[in-house]
């Protein structure tokens, strides 16, 4: 069967499209035209409620399907709300369902039980080949600003060792000696010791263990021991960056002194590598702040000598339903990640910078609307590449914001955002509140401390103190106009 991919062309003889996860879950409207409904949330709820609900109409006429269905929480019809804006190239003016029986705003389902997911199907055929995976944690309690695995999917939660965990690993490992741990940061179950000594244990010797990125204060000199016991030669922390003033902007409660102590846990228990993950273009961010991270990553290597280390960075990309939502993406980065890539390439870091140019279509997705639709299509049409992303859009001008508006442009706190609709369980205030913190230490005297900080860092000369507002960066004008 044919199924068009616009849900205006589907009649009742084409099945519901129906679709999840946290993509969709965080901002479904740029596929808005293309899923007859959107489930929102945890599956652990939802797709028992939808099949139920489901079975009720399935013999009724489409219309009447998606009506009944509009009603369960966390189940989104995206035909069921109109959408008007300011102008066919302007900003969002209003979000409205179509009449009284629609629910105005859609509420995200959360799941409360302590019992997470694992892997139905093991196989060779798998993305991660022959893996049997078990989520340890979801969500993440940490609240950094830009972070959507915690604030989409909050609040944290952990698998229940006896219940959970420990049944479903030792059913898997019945089937593979691959186990992979998965969760936001599985090193912060509470129970994390004990989970380590029973994968401790003489039966599980053959088992390669893997982990998903870990906390950097976590990273124990027994963690390491018991990783290359199985097979891993390498752990991966997420750092963002080598200065504290920006972690404190991020709100990752982290010092370089503990990512200093984690590579020498790692290199202590064993480990031959250690990954570091960090952002370049963060709200707020000097080119300081970049001479600061290069500088943490030279003091790594000497504290750590021997321990290969891989910075891998990303371009900060704004996501629904965090702080950092209303910032646009830096137009600085790719500058910034180029002059990291120069500066580190030759002090013998391997550094892994991701693409600049798909981080703006990553943004482009995050912050999209409705009016993407023929976007995408024209997009896929030409075949999914940066290339034809350039050409849709040239095509289709006029008929849609430019590019700047969803990806650069710093967004105000009153806008509709495409989202406004969607409830995740986390008020707009608090969202507001965790903005203006960050705000405030962006205006924290910033420049004569990253002088000091570089100066006993890396002995640079002291950086010139802007005074005047004029002399900030946009980001800084922009939230101080906000939050004043
Ligand atoms: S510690 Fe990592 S997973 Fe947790 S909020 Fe921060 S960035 Fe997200």
């Amino acid at each position: 069967m044919q199924i068009p991919i616009r849900v205006s062309d589907r009649t009742s003889h084409h099945p519901l499209i129906f679709g999840g996860g946290p993509v969709l879950t965080a901002n479904p409207e740029p596929f808005a035209d293309f899923f007859d409904l959107i489930l929102l949330g945890d599956g652990e709820l939802l797709l028992g409620e939808f099949i139920e609900s489901y079975k009720a109409v399935r013999r009724a006429d489409r219309s009447t399907q998606l009506r009944h269905l509009a009603q369960i929480p966390g189940i989104y019809v995206p035909s069921l709300y109109e959408i008007t804006y300011d102008r066919p190239d302007g900003a969002i003016q209003s979000i409205q369902p179509l009449d009284a029986a629609i629910p105005a705003q859609v509420q995200k389902q959360t799941y409360r039980g302590n019992t997470l997911s694992a892997s139905t199907v093991v196989t060779e055929k798998a993305a991660w080949e022959n893996i049997y995976m078990v989520e340890v944690v979801r969500s993440c309690p940490e609240m950094c600003r830009f972070c959507l695995a915690s604030y989409l999917t909050l609040p944290f939660r952990a698998a229940s060792l006896e219940a959970s965990l420990i049944p479903a690993i030792d059913r898997g490992l019945q089937v593979t000696h691959r186990l992979g741990l998965l969760g936001a940061s599985v090193t912060q179950h509470p129970e994390f010791e004990a989970l380590l000594d029973h994968l401790d244990r003489p039966q599980y010797d053959d088992v390669r263990l893997s982990l998903s990125s870990v906390r950097t204060n976590t990273v124990t000199e027994k963690l390491a021991r018991v990783l290359v016991k199985h097979d891993s030669r390498s752990i991966t922390i997420a750092v963002e960056s080598g200065s504290d003033r920006l972690r404190r902007i991020i709100n990752k409660k982290l010092s370089n002194e503990e990512i200093t102590q984690a590579a020498i846990n790692a290199k202590a228990g064993g480990l031959s590598a250690l990954k570091l993950y960090g952002m370049a273009g963060v709200p707020g961010e000097e080119p300081e702040d970049l001479d600061l991270t290069v500088a943490m990553l030279r003091s790594l290597k000497k504290a750590a000598p021997g321990l290969r280390l891989t910075y891998g960075c990303s371009t900060f990309v704004p996501k629904a339903h965090t702080p950092f939502q209303w910032f646009g993406v830096s137009p600085d980065a790719e500058k910034r990640l180029k002059s990291l890539q120069k500066q580190l390439r030759s002090q013998g870091i391997d550094f892994r910078p991701e693409s600049y140019n798909w981080s703006v279509i990553q943004a482009l997705i995050s912050r999209g609307d409705r009016r993407l639709a023929p976007l995408l299509e024209l997009a896929r049409h030409y075949g999914d590449t940066l290339g034809s992303f350039r050409r849709a859009f040239k095509e289709l001008q006029g008929q849609l914001p430019e590019l700047n508006y969803y990806v650069h442009a710093n967004w105000s706190p009153e806008q509709v955002l495409p989202w406004s609709h969607i409830h995740s369980g986390l008020s707009q205030a608090m969202l507001i509140n965790h903005l203006a913190s960050a705000t405030a230490e962006m205006k924290a005297n910033i420049q004569p401390e990253i002088a000091s900080e570089i100066a006993s860092e890396i002995a640079s000369e002291p950086v010139p103190v802007p005074q005047a507002i004029g002399q900030l960066p946009d980001s800084q004008k922009l939230l101080r106009t906000v939050v004043e």
